[in-house]
């Protein structure tokens, strides 16, 4: 009997004991556990009940923006359907072209580990002076960012209207007192920019930088690229969220500096952010203490309030500081995950700095991402102020502790 033995049980039924016998392996994603083994050794000892499926080769995990996946393609079966990860056949699944790779990637599915936690955390203690922080965001202010930044027909990256957005942005926090820059970046054979504000911390002595990113372009990859993409989830709603909390930020003198970034060229292939993490000399790099950027936040997909963060092994600290703020400071329900993909926050875990991703819970659901369909009445502005909250108080945190 050749293939492998497949089959997925409640996390309160597993028993890694039971799976610890040499040949069994086992994922876990949120409540679901998925255990395989090859045939002729079988799961039933570890699931004890309901039947396994027989799978042609061995589980593979499919990573995807959005559902481009399972839109792209639907013949292939889901075994597992966790929104942003998906566990398949790995021998159903096409080989990537280039294009693919942005949208999605697949890979083994990772063995005897956690893809997707639950985290149960209590909250801690509101401290005033944060609170006072908190208080100052203001819903009508993300809501005229985030109105200005979808007034352009298109942010392609190549567009007049991302060159509008880009400099819309930056004179909003210019007059927040930042230091502003648009430094140009290439975009394979085209050119794009990114917007760079900097406010220099008031610590003495050697500072660290924390940094908060978004992506200012959007595509439409139904009608091409003169179609129209208002991109208001995808990510209007992270760029002004970047821009609201750079406008409470700077009413604070912090310890360290502070970088607020708007990538250009995201959406084909994350050169923005890869190229400003290849232009930062390696003791730049050492000073960056946290990312976080955000991608999609304003789409509410769940009928409770929720966020995915999303970090790597790196940025596991970040990741549990984040959980922690949460359940401090919002209602948001939140998932993690230290498998990082297809957003800005994967160019600075690539060159070893700490980054998340904070993202709407379930983004799979939007399935108006990347069309002319992304527009803001689409959106739940609550929901995004609720990460903002989240991401906030933990800026906050970063931007005043001294460095040991
Ligand atoms: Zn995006």
């Amino acid at each position: 009997m050749t293939g492998v033995e497949f089959a997925t049980l409640p996390t309160q039924l597993f028993d890694s004991r039971a799976a610890g016998d040499g040949a069994t392996r086992w994922a876990r994603l949120a409540d679901d556990v998925v255990v395989w083994a090859p045939a002729d050794h079988g799961v039933s000892r570890v699931t004890s009940r309901g039947p396994a499926s027989l799978l042609d080769s061995a589980p593979a995990l499919v990573t995807q923006v959005g559902a481009a996946f399972q839109l792209a393609h639907p013949e292939v079966e889901v075994l597992v359907d966790h929104g942003r990860y998906l566990v398949v056949d790995a021998a159903a699944v096409p080989t990537p072209t280039a294009q693919d790779r942005v949208c999605w990637r697949v890979q083994p599915l990772p063995q005897d580990t956690v893809i997707v936690d639950r985290p149960a955390t209590d909250a801690g203690a509101r401290d005033p002076g944060t609170a006072h922080l908190l208080a100052q965001l203001s819903r009508p202010s993300y809501e005229g960012c985030l109105g200005q930044l979808t007034s352009p027909r298109t942010r392609h990256s190549f567009s007049d209207g991302f060159r509008d957005a880009a400099a819309a942005a930056g004179a909003m926090l210019t007059s927040f007192g930042y230091t502003v820059t648009q430094v140009p970046v290439r975009v394979g054979a085209g050119r794009s920019r990114n917007v760079i504000a900097a406010r220099p911390g008031a610590g003495a002595g050697p500072r660290g930088v924390i940094v908060a990113t978004a992506h200012l372009d959007s595509v439409n990859h139904e009608d091409g690229e003169t179609g129209p993409a208002p991109g208001a989830d995808d990510n209007a709603s992270g760029a002004a969220g970047v821009v609201e909390l750079g406008r409470v930020l700077a009413t604070r003198a912090w310890h360290h500096d502070l970088r607020l970034i708007l990538f250009g060229g995201e959406e084909q292939g994350l050169f923005g952010s890869s190229g400003h993490v290849a232009g930062l000399t390696a003791a730049q790099r050492r000073r960056i203490l946290a990312v976080i950027n955000m991608d999609m936040v304003a789409r509410r997909n769940t009928p409770e309030p929720g966020v995915l963060v999303e970090g790597a092994p790196v940025s596991r600290t970040l990741v549990d500081d984040l959980v922690a703020a949460a359940s401090t400071w919002t209602g948001l329900t939140v998932s993690t995950s230290l498998s990082p993909f297809a957003s800005d926050h994967v160019a600075f875990i690539d060159a070893g700095i700490p980054a998340a991703l904070t993202i709407e819970d379930n983004d799979t659901a939007n399935r108006d991402v990347h069309s002319a369909r992304d527009v803001v009445s689409t959106l739940d502005p609550a929901l995004a102020m609720e990460i903002l909250r989240m991401n906030l108080a933990v800026l906050a945190g970063y931007l005043s502790r001294r460095t040991p």
